[in-house]
């Protein structure tokens, strides 16, 4: 059958308008390079940005008479990603060889899993909205990642280039895969969804510390598929598979623009093809790429170069035995060791922004956890935000705002002044107490100072003056705005009108 719904002319339809109308389902497959020091197969380094080609060997390039042996850590740490995610482990399991042509391919076949994965049925629950969403895990297998061609001239895809260039540093490398079951019932918190599944999951992974997991550099990519259907119905619609979406923000994005799209389709009364799409990150759109209607043929066989794969159950206890904390226990205890309650709102702003481990460093340097909270949710998230950046990103150690928040506790600084240090900590002029004394930050305490500042204010007010030694106290401000502005805002303003109060008998 060929495919139609490309055929079909159609608008997208707003994301509110087209929830109200169909029940989207999702389904995520997560790709995670594994951090292992050698590759997959072969005992070549898995290293980033080397030389081309610098890091291979006939293994890894698939040289005839050359054969793969199976690399005992990616096993392990594939064991620990599957228990992690409450997985049966199969005591008994096999690779297989999904055979497709890819130049980037050496083999002409990859080795993968097929039928028999190591790790099956599990599940992950994610907060979004003030509620617990259980992510089913259909299964995780391991597979070796492919090279990485380089199209030269024309636009930079294969079409329209003049040559090609490949670099197998990458072929071979461990790469798991993480399939998720359908998740359906999420409704409008579907794209959120999906980006807080991949957040835990890349949380999830730094903690088992089986990879770096930089979305950046694309040891963590996302095939995002969405569906949808009329709502209320039991029939769920036709997926699209959304390929190498390379961000937490992306990944939202995808799911939102699909829903949309693909109500747009639906009302025209068009029909969802099942197809692979590319997300673009720049207009935010998806468009059309393979069309995945006749299911390609990859001949898998059981790989018959590699013994199979059976994991002993002591192994794997010991395996369980050694997890580390993690992520959802881990933030259950900061939180709880910071003394908050909280609604659920706000402390998954605290954890979306990557702000909680931060804050708990912050309090263990001597903050109180209110003072660190306020700074890392309110100031230095303004400026991350505004540079694009992660908090953990900013320049700016947990210690440093600790001794800001001390500075101002002291008395020495005050908020405008503080926020100035701020600037200078993260303008790499060095610790606070060096921004300090650099800028000339301190409080002005020189009562001297302050004494004639405040004489100098109320001399040239004389009405102002009046009113507040006529009890109109709350005219003071005026006059604490005159000695802050004559000291460059560098006095204390409780004790500026302290002194103002006291000298016009209010006290
Ligand atoms: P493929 O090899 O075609 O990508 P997989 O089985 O590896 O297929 O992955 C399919 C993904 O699509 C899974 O995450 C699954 O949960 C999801 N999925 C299946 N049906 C639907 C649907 N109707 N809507 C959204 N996602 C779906
Ligand atoms: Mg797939
Ligand atoms: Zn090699």
């Amino acid at each position: 059958m060929t495919p139609t719904d490309t055929a079909v002319t159609s608008n997208p339809v707003p994301f509110d308008e087209a929830i109200a109308r169909y029940d989207p389902v999702i389904g995520l497959e997560t790709h995670v390079e594994l951090g292992t020091t050698a590759k997959m197969f072969c005992g070549c380094p898995t290293v980033f940005g080397a030389d081309p080609n610098s890091a291979v060997c006939p293994v890894c390039l698939g040289l005839p008479g050359s054969l793969p042996v199976i690399n005992k850590a990616a096993i392990e740490y594939t064991i620990r990603i599957g228990l992690a995610l409450n997985c049966s482990i199969a005591t008994w399991c096999r690779f297989a060889r999904k055979n497709y042509f890819y130049p980037d391919m050496p083999k002409n076949y990859q080795i993968s899993q097929y039928d028999e994965p190591l790790c099956t049925d599990g599940w992950l629950d994610v907060e979004v909205g003030g509620t617990t969403v259980r992510v089913g895990i259909e299964r995780v297998h391991l597979e070796e990642d492919t090279g990485k061609s380089t199209h030269i001239g024309g636009s930079g895809r294969i079409h329209g280039a003049e040559y090609s260039l490949v670099d197998y540093n990458r072929a071979g490398i461990p790469l798991v895969e993480v399939v998720t079951k359908p998740i359906p019932g999420t409704g409008p918190l579907a794209p959120a969804v999906a980006r807080a599944y991949v957040a835990e999951l890349r949380d999830l992974m730094r903690a088992l510390d089986v990879s770096d997991v930089r979305m950046e550099q694309g040891s963590l990519r996302c095939d995002v598929n969405t569906s949808i259907g009329p709502k209320g119905s039991a029939q769920w619609g036709t997926r699209t598979e959304t390929k190498n979406v390379n961000s937490l923000r992306s990944v939202e994005r995808a799911v939102r623009t699909e829903i949309e799209r693909q109500a747009g389709v639906l009302d025209a009364g068009g029909r969802i093809i099942q197809e692979t799409r590319h997300f673009n990150e720049s207009t935010g759109t998806t468009t059309s790429g393979r069309s995945k209607e006749e299911a390609q043929d990859y001949r898998y066989l059981p790989e018959p170069d590699l013994v199979p794969v059976a994991p002993p159950p002591e192994w794997v206890a010991q395996i369980k035995a050694d997890l580390p904390e993690l992520p959802a226990a881990h933030r259950e205890r900061v939180w709880q060791e910071l003394g908050w309650d909280g609604s659920s709102a706000y402390k998954e702003a605290i954890i979306n922004a990557g702000a909680l481990d931060l804050i708990a460093e912050t309090v263990a340097a001597g903050a109180s956890p209110e003072q660190a909270r306020n700074w890392w949710m309110g100031e230095l998230s303004r400026r991350a935000n505004a540079e694009g950046a992660e908090l953990g990103s900013l320049t700016i150690s947990p210690e440093k705002v600790a001794r800001i928040c001390g500075l101002v506790d002291s008395g020495a600084l005050n908020n405008k002044l503080a926020r100035q240090v701020l600037d200078g900590v993260l303008a790499g002029e060095g610790t606070p107490d060096e921004v300090v004394a650099a800028r000339g930050l301190a409080v002005v305490t020189d009562t001297g100072v302050l004494a004639a500042a405040v004489a100098d204010a109320i001399a040239a007010n004389p009405d102002i003056a009046a009113k507040v030694r006529a009890g109109k106290t709350a005219a003071a401000g005026a006059l604490v705005g005159a000695v802050m502005k004559a000291t460059g805002g560098q006095a204390d303003a409780a004790s500026v009108r302290e002194l103002i109060l006291a000298r016009l008998g209010q006290s």
